[in-house]
């Protein structure tokens, strides 16, 4: 496989780092040890400034090409926090921390980025500044968000951003893209159903809360199927349902929480309406109420069509064309990513993890021999970019 062979010479270290960071898993906004551990990495590599402390726990590092007339500056991003899982893989490098995992491969992400550095440091075969930027807490606490609101952009002058991401079932070696939505706006709701409460052998002196959740969480699916333009995407999953104690008492409350997901404003404003719509009319139905809190998530994460090209590019040089998909369809799963993207044009890339355990899994672990492969796309990312 045509990586850059310097790349190749020091992907055992890089792997090496991954696994040291996998025993080590650290939640959002508590990646202490792990970001001391980039900095101390950016430092040795002789980066020309390493910033600490951004969005509490981020990094970020700025390398300079040998030229720098172009005024280019490339944005290139990794995650560094873990899952809340028990991992139970049984592996030389697992967990050390119960119910702490990397079984999204943040570990991966963060490890090949620092390859990327390190070669760029070595190399700096670029007319322009790359900036290393590794974030806290995206498994939900918008650890890109916060880096933006500090300043991560302005701060940086960065001009373009790119993010990669680990895909199982993709074979290592090969990458994924497309332009336009790649992964979907993820918000959240609870719906808080109040009855009235009563002994389980006298419903009718009660408003029973348990039949008006079954009666909402079924028309809560009509949402997508009736409401939804059956050419556009949505999800509605109820995922929490909590209520009642006993077997012979009707509960006065019954909650019900979920998440919704869309690619497209217009299809989240029709859900958000339809749902807090439904939820609030199947309560009153039954002589019940229902409090509706919905809550934006991510944003979609949507690509920009030129910087899509420059990334696809990038991976072809590296693996060639036939590695490199430009038309995948897009995920609903959500990225934080997304943040940056709306500041700057830029793209996310899948690179391919082979045939592992799912994401979130516990069995997952990241596959170390997609390492070359992405270390070289990010490197060649910012030489395509900013050709000296
Ligand atoms: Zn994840
Ligand atoms: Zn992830």
């Amino acid at each position: 496989m045509p990586v850059i062979n310097r790349v190749a010479a020091f992907s055992d270290e890089v792997a090496a780092w991954r696994r040291d960071i996998h025993a080590h898993p650290e939640l959002g906004y508590e990646e202490k040890r792990t970001s001391a551990i980039v900095a101390e990495k950016l430092k040795a590599f002789g980066c020309d400034e390493i910033v600490t402390g951004i969005a509490k726990t981020g990094v970020v590092g700025v390398i300079r090409g040998r030229k720098n007339g172009s005024g280019k500056v490339i944005g290139m991003r990794a995650d560094m926090d873990c899952l809340p899982l028990q991992e139970i893989g049984d592996i030389a490098h697992k967990s050390t921390v119960a119910n702490r995992m990397h079984a999204c491969g943040h570990d991966g992400h963060t490890s090949m980025l620092l390859g990327a550095a390190k070669y760029l440091c070595e190399t700096r075969n670029f007319d322009g500044t790359a900036v290393v930027i590794f974030q806290p807490a995206e498994e939900g606490g918008a650890g890109g968000e916060l880096m933006v609101k500090e300043g991560l952009i302005d701060r940086f002058g960065i001009r373009e951003v790119y993010g990669m991401h680990n895909m199982p079932g993709l074979p290592t070696g090969h990458f994924a893209l497309r332009p336009g939505p790649m992964l979907a706006a993820a918000d959240r709701f609870e719906i808080e159903i109040e009855g009235r409460g009563a002994h389980a052998a006298k419903a009718y002196e009660g408003i029973d809360t348990v039949v008006v959740a079954a009666h909402m969480i079924t028309a809560l699916q009509s949402i997508v199927s009736r409401n939804v333009d059956p050419l556009k995407s949505g999800v509605v999953s109820v995922t929490y349902v909590r209520g009642g104690d006993a077997f012979n008492i009707i509960p006065q409350i019954v909650t019900l929480r979920g998440t919704v997901r869309t690619l497209e404003p217009q299809v989240q404003d029709l859900i958000q309406a339809r749902l807090t719509s439904v939820a609030q009319q199947s309560a009153a139905v039954f002589g019940a109420r229902a409090k509706v809190d919905y809550r934006r998530g991510y944003p979609v994460t949507r690509n920009h069509e030129v910087e899509t090209g420059f990334a696809a590019e990038a991976a072809k040089d590296v693996m060639g064309a036939d590695h490199v998909q430009t038309d995948i369809e897009p995920s609903m799963g959500g990225e934080d990513f997304s943040y940056m993207l709306l500041e700057r044009p830029g793209a996310m890339i899948l690179v391919g993890n082979g045939e592992t355990a799912g994401l979130h899994h516990p069995a997952y672990d990241f596959n170390d021999a997609a390492i070359s492969a992405g270390v070289s796309y990010w490197a060649r990312l910012a030489e395509k970019r900013m050709p000296a």
